[in-house]
């Protein structure tokens, strides 16, 4: 019954491509742009990429957007992207205060912010929440991501949570030992706020990256992995 079967995901197929180069061809990337639900969303989920672009092509332009961060949440929000991006060139970083666990019923508000950043950032690169996060807010963000930015390579992120919504990604960066354990670093030094959190823990973070590591082939054993819809090579 070969009909019934689901068709096999790039993973099964092993077409694994890499964020930065494609069978060792650099992809034009200048301008990324990182769409986070929550504070501390962009540095889980693709932080390590991010600390990966901006060591071998420092001064990359970023845009950086969290759609929901108030008090100390929206500190932490700054200080990440502060964190994360000191190697940046042109940057901006927007903290918005859309309502946390609402974004669903927020969904007129959100596209008319994102109409306007689509006229507004022109990115190579989008790193969005993925699109069957089983959190409604991170996947509220990934439609609306996709339907504003249409002619753009959108790369969605992961983050792991009590649902248990990892999916089988299809895109991996693989990361130095040393970026690993920054990325890491960072998180714990800058979101004090979700320390008290149980599956807020180095082991967390370490262990989702080591088990991408083994399915990258990753060299020092640690790869970010991505949901990616749909790639345009010219
Ligand atoms: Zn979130």
């Amino acid at each position: 019954m070969a009909g019934l079967e689901p068709a096999p995901t790039a993973g099964q197929l092993g077409q694994r491509l890499s964020v930065l180069s494609v069978n060792g061809a650099a992809l034009p990337i200048s301008r990324i742009l990182c769409l986070g639900a929550h504070s501390d969303d962009i540095e889980i989920g693709c932080g390590g990429t991010l600390l990966k672009l901006l060591d071998e092509r420092p001064g990359l332009a970023v845009d950086w957007v969290v759609l929901s961060a108030s008090g100390e949440r929206r500190e932490e929000a700054q200080a990440g992207a502060d964190r994360f991006l000191t190697k940046a060139g042109e940057r901006s970083t927007s903290v918005l205060d859309f309502r946390e666990r609402y974004f669903p019923y927020e969904g007129a508000a959100l596209k008319s912010y994102f109409d306007e950043l689509g006229t507004r950032s022109s990115p190579d690169l989008v790193l969005s929440p993925y699109l069957r996060d089983a959190h409604q807010d991170h996947r509220t963000v990934a439609e609306i991501a996709a339907a504003t930015f249409r002619d753009h390579l959108i790369l969605e992120y992961e983050i792991p949570k009590y649902d248990g919504d990892l999916g089988q990604p299809s895109v991996y960066v693989q990361l130095s030992a040393e970026q690993a354990t920054r990325k890491v670093a960072l998180l714990m030094d800058t979101f004090a706020t979700q320390l008290a959190r149980p599956w807020f823990t180095e082991e967390t973070f370490r262990s989702l990256m080591r088990i991408r590591g083994i399915e990258a082939k990753a060299p020092d054993g640690y790869a970010e992995a991505f949901h990616c819809r749909r790639m345009v090579m010219s």
